[in-house]
């Protein structure tokens, strides 16, 4: 281990990190995940102010080059923060996707000028970014996508549709796949676009879902025109910049980086074990344990692969090996849980803030297993990317985009 790695450093870093916690951030209780959620548009102006805060003492972008507003530190630095923020009052909620997403994808394709005039903002919070990649079609056949850019000098001119945008009516900017050649195959012929939401032509309209609340939105494009320098990697060339965009989410969302702290999970178990009376029985200690076991692995295992990734040992196809089990133990978590909590567990709307909580997050836990690429499309990435099995057959894959019969 060098200096900057090495166990003193990382310790004189955590205890930094936890005085700093301690004089700058609240600490509060276990959070429902219901609360959580929530959070992201109550408290947007105050979790901004907090995000500039922790981005001028240093604690956002910590594998992000300094040059763009980064640490230039490790993962291990990361993890070491996050470990210490874990039951602090955080903003991730807010600014993970436009990190940890978006940022990485943009420091990965995009010009240095790009990276200059955007990712400081993301990393102090000041502008919030989202993905355009699902359309009405499908979503899991990204590269299937109908909204098309026409490139008209130092323009493009796009129309089409997406949905599925969350939190679009809080953002600020969206990174958006296009069609820009289909007389390729449907690979060969992707652009990727910054959009500015302000842009004229675009026609937002809310979601409205089944548990009250409208995160998401579609997006009607109509002759939407965004500068040609907003081209994030090159014209055609979009699909490695969105497969790129995916496997940074896939390994974010494996690092456990889009719920709620490890601890405060265990914590919340524990107590609705206790509160239910049954700490002293055997078979629902066993089963606990068993849950908490699963957890602790996926986190280690987490933490191994995400290393080796980042030092390039690893592909990062292993990305969706980390979602996928992430969202296995969500999953696992949300039915003992529900399990426990019996009838209490579906009380919904009765005025008790927590009531109905154990319910949304089994609600939640099949969110996860579909945002960012549901749970078959990871299987088969899994078995493709990692295991080098054969890949899926497709009768589009190598044909002119203009010539495959669409919906
Ligand atoms: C909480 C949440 C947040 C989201 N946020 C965003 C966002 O910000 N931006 C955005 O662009 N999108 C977002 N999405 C949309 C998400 O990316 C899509 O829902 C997802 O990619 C699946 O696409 P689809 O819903 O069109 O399903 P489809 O692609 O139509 O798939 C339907 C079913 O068929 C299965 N299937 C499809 N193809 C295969 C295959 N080849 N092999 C095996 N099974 C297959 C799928 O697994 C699924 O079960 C979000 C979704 C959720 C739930």
């Amino acid at each position: 281990m060098n200096d900057h790695t090495g166990d003193a450093h990382l310790q004189e870093y955590r205890l930094k990190a936890r005085r700093w916690l301690a004089e700058n951030v609240q600490r509060r209780e276990a959070v429902s995940t219901k609360k959580y959620i929530n959070e992201r548009v109550e408290r947007l102006d105050e979790f901004k102010a907090l995000q500039q805060k922790l981005y001028e003492a240093g604690y956002a972008g910590f594998t992000f080059p300094v040059e763009y507003g980064g640490q230039g530190l490790t993962l291990e630095h990361e993890r070491v923060f996050n470990a210490e923020a874990g039951r602090y009052d955080m903003p991730q909620v807010n600014f993970g996707v436009s990190i940890n997403i978006i940022g990485a994808t943009l420091i990965a394709f995009g010009t240095h000028e790009q990276k200059l005039a955007h990712v400081p903002d993301i990393l102090a919070g000041r502008k919030l970014w989202l993905q355009f990649f699902s359309e009405p079609s499908g979503g899991s056949d990204l590269a299937g996508l109908l909204t098309s850019a026409n490139r008209d000098g130092d323009v493009f001119i796009v129309n089409g549709q997406k949905t599925w945008s969350s939190s679009a009516h809080l953002s600020d900017f969206a990174l958006c796949p296009v069609r820009t050649r289909w007389d390729v195959p449907k690979h060969k012929g992707i652009s990727v676009l910054i959009i500015d939401l302000k842009s004229p032509g675009i026609d937002f309209r809310r979601i409205k879902q089944i548990d009250g609340n409208a995160e998401f939105s579609e997006e009607f494009f109509t002759d939407v025109i965004v500068p040609a320098g907003n081209l994030v990697g090159e014209e055609n060339q979009g699909w490695r910049v969105a497969r790129g965009l995916l496997e940074f989410e896939h390994a974010w969302v494996g690092r456990g980086g889009a719920s709620t702290s490890f601890e405060e999970q265990a914590a919340a178990l524990a107590s609705l074990v206790r509160s239910k009376g049954l700490a002293e029985d055997k078979g629902v200690r066993r089963q606990v344990v068993a849950m908490h076991v699963a957890a602790t692995v996926q986190g280690l295992v987490s933490a191994r692969i995400s290393d080796a990734m980042a030092d390039g040992k690893l592909p990062h196809g292993y990305g969706g090996l980390l979602k996928l089990g992430d969202d296995i133990v969500i999953q696992r978590r949300a039915e003992l849980a529900l399990a426990l909590a019996g009838a209490d567990g579906v009380t919904w709307g009765s005025g008790d803030p927590h009531a109905g909580d154990w319910s949304f997050q089994l609600l939640n836990s099949r969110r996860v297993s579909i945002a960012g690429g549901t749970d078959e499309i990871q299987r088969n990435n899994v078995s493709e990317r990692v295991l080098g099995l054969p890949r899926e057959p497709a009768v589009d894959r190598d044909i002119p985009f203009n010539q495959v019969p669409h919906n």
